[in-house]
């Protein structure tokens, strides 16, 4: 073996490379809601309605009425790399929308069959198309509209049979796509977003826009958690360690649960941060006599070249300048917090 001939290095065929690349940035049906959510978030939308069929496998389909995609725009709305918001690299640095790499809508066409139905502001008329591997399938059909998007993905992974059959043999992601919903709609409180099985008479999540983040949170996580939140913030300026602004919500003694719930925005955008959130775990254990597992709803917003979008292709993690100074600084907001109610509530059993 160790005398055999080197094998032949060859060019993958595009339709290839593209898939592959297409089943990172989709790795399950949630992260395609996700970035169809995002999409109908920087397009404006005050109104985001997500309907689900078969865990997303059979339909994911997303409707907004945000600003909607020009006519002119649709031939290469679903090639790799085409997008509205980035055109340097440079502007990575202050980019305020979600999306920039011009890649999901893409992605999803070379691993589902996607369409898209939009109108933009003053037309009679909107527009539906169907994609596959990049490309429209025919000319746009103009049809009736009111306002925004729809996109329909239909047979998520129908050519990734490995993928689809992993997913049809475990949990479907429907939980998964309503909690990250929850998510979103607890931030952005001043839109109204659903959630619902297709054919299901009532919607799993189901917010209305208001002014209040505690409203927000009672009415996708329910009473018995905004009743128990206390509200935090920390900012710290010194131009030395990190310029920072936090803000959000924890659970109080009160609050009890098995798993902490993080929901974490850092400069608007939805990540996960393990770090942080064994860091207030911590906090929570050695600060509360009963240790319930924490909620917390945090706003975390940076100077953008202190945050690196780019690190992971789903987007889900950012890599932060000075992680362990902005960790910190929260931890010590937190355990403050917590040591004055506890305090207080010792003080009233004093009484
Ligand atoms: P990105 O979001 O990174 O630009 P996408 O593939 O997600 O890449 O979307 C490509 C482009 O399609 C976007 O830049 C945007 O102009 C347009 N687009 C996608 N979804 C919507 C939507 N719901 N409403 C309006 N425009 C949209
Ligand atoms: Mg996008």
């Amino acid at each position: 073996l160790a005398s055999r001939d080197p094998p032949r290095i060859h060019r993958l065929d595009e339709s290839v490379v593209n898939r592959i690349a297409a089943g990172e940035v989709i790795q399950r049906p949630v992260s395609a809601v996700k970035e169809l959510v995002e999409n109908s978030l920087d397009a404006g939308s005050t109104s985001i309605n997500v309907v689900v069929k078969d865990g997303g496998l059979k339909l994911i389909q997303v409707s907004d009425d945000g600003h909607g995609i020009r006519c002119e725009d649709l031939p290469i709305l679903c090639e790799r790399h085409t997008t509205s918001k980035l055109s340097a690299f440079e502007d990575l640095q202050s980019i305020k929308s979600m999306g920039f790499r011009g890649e999901a809508l893409a992605s999803m066409t070379y691993v589902a069959h996607v369409t898209v139905t939009t109108i933009t502001n003053g037309q009679l008329h909107g527009y539906k198309v169907s994609y596959r591997d990049g490309v429209m399938e025919h000319e746009p059909q103009a049809i009736a509209a009111v306002k925004g998007t729809r996109i329909t993905i239909e047979n998520l992974f129908y050519n990734m049979i490995a993928r689809r059959k992993t997913l049809q043999n475990s949990v479907d992601d429907y939980p998964k796509i309503v909690d990250l919903l929850c998510r979103f709609a607890i931030h952005h409180k001043n839109v109204s977003f659903s959630c619902r099985k297709h054919g299901a008479a009532s919607a799993d999540v189901h917010s209305v826009a208001t002014s209040s983040r505690l409203d927000a949170i009672r009415s996708v996580y329910g009473v018995s958690v905004a009743q128990n939140l206390i509200k935090i913030e920390a900012s710290d300026a010194n131009p030395y360690s990190s310029v920072f602004e936090m803000d959000g919500y924890i659970s109080d003694s009160k609050y009890s649960a098995k798993k902490t719930t993080m929901v974490l925005f850092i400069n608007e955008r939805l990540v996960e941060c393990t770090a942080l959130k064994r860091a207030i775990e911590i906090i929570y254990a050695a600060t509360l006599p009963k240790a319930s597992k924490p909620f917390i709803y945090m706003s975390i917003i940076l100077p953008p070249e202190h945050v690196d979008v780019n690190v992971h292709p789903t987007k889900r993690e950012v890599s932060l300048l000075n992680q362990e100074v902005v960790i910190e600084k929260i931890q010590s907001t937190i355990e403050l917090k917590l040591r004055n109610l506890s305090e207080a509530s010792t003080y009233h059993e004093q009484e």
